[in-house]
């Protein structure tokens, strides 16, 4: 299928720019695999923060945990391009172990020093199929029982539709050990009002496709007040991600949502940054 990605990408070429394009990504996509797990081991591979920031209470008590990679020869690679390399050569389950270790023990840290930081931590679909990964999760849990109130978990919407009762069952045993959980990418990933029903999750998260212009398009304020109010119908917490500007979150204000998380107030930053950010006022109004 990546092959045939590569293709279509460069279906008006002659055929010999075609190979040569082929061996040029499948180049880079042979070293990205290779390097992955060195990259895990000597700190070119490391997480970020972003903040979660409450409308009521006007503070953060929530970060998001995303994954940078810094290659030493090919310099920023996209999360996005390396988790759906690490899950299509097998590699996901390593990624996603090294991101809850990491995550949990920055929480750790973060919790002795008096910051009641929760963690959300995303997950893979892979991850959730993977006996392993759900049995080390409650063994972590066993040995440390606040792990559950550090972490939480988000899965996206179209993780949820790409095989319902499977995921469903396996947010219900996350559930059951503790974590509280998050739908992401709201909106894009057509789920079933049906499926929405049944999830047994904690908090809604809005794609930032609708977040972005929710201030002066009045079609996407339509859609992220229905989604607010059917979120809320199902004792969901409401979550916008992707907010850039003051005049988003005044108008998110205004729509009942919940939290909000975006470049406004800071984008992911390494955990000393982090720990600064804390320091300043936050302006939600
Ligand atoms: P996501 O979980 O939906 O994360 C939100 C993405 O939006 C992040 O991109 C974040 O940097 C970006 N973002 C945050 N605020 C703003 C804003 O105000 N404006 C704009 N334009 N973007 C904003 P990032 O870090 O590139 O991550 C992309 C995706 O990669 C994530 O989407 C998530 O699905 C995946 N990902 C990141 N870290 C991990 C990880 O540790 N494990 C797994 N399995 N997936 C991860
Ligand atoms: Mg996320
Ligand atoms: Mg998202
Ligand atoms: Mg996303």
């Amino acid at each position: 299928s990546d092959i045939a990605l590569n293709l279509a990408k460069h279906d008006n070429l002659p055929l010999f720019i075609y190979h040569q394009g082929l061996d040029e990504s499948h180049r880079r996509e042979l070293q990205l695999i290779q390097d992955l797990r060195p990259a895990l081991e000597n700190g070119d591979i490391f997480l970020v923060y972003q903040p979660k920031v409450s409308l009521a209470a006007g503070n953060c008590q929530h970060a998001e945990a995303l994954i940078r990679w810094q290659h030493a020869e090919l310099g920023f690679v996209p999360p996005d391009e390396f988790i759906r390399l690490a899950e299509h050569s097998g590699n996901i389950s390593m990624v996603s172990r090294w991101v809850v270790r990491t995550a949990l023990a920055q929480a750790g840290v973060w919790w002795q020093r008096g910051i009641r930081m929760r963690v959300a931590v995303n997950l893979s679909i892979h991850d959730l199929s993977e006996p392993t990964f759900m049995r080390e999760l409650a063994d972590t849990l066993r040995e440390h029982p606040e792990a559950a109130q550090y972490l939480s978990f988000e899965v996206t919407e179209s993780m949820v539709m790409s095989d319902a009762e499977q995921v469903i069952k396996a947010l219900q045993q996350l559930r059951d050990m503790g974590f509280s959980l998050a739908i992401d990418d709201f909106g894009t990933g057509h789920s079933s009002l049906a499926y929405l029903k049944r999830l047994p999750v904690d908090e809604l998260k809005i794609d930032k496709a609708f977040v972005q212009n929710v201030n002066n398009d009045a079609k996407d304020a339509m859609i992220v007040s229905a989604a607010i109010q059917l979120g809320h119908a199902m004792n969901m917490k409401i979550t916008a991600e992707g907010v850039e500007t003051a005049e988003g979150v005044t108008a998110l204000k205004q729509l009942g949502c919940d939290v909000v998380q975006g470049y406004y107030f800071s984008r992911p930053i390494r955990a000393a940054d982090f720990e600064q950010w804390l320091e300043k006022p936050i302006q939600v109004a």
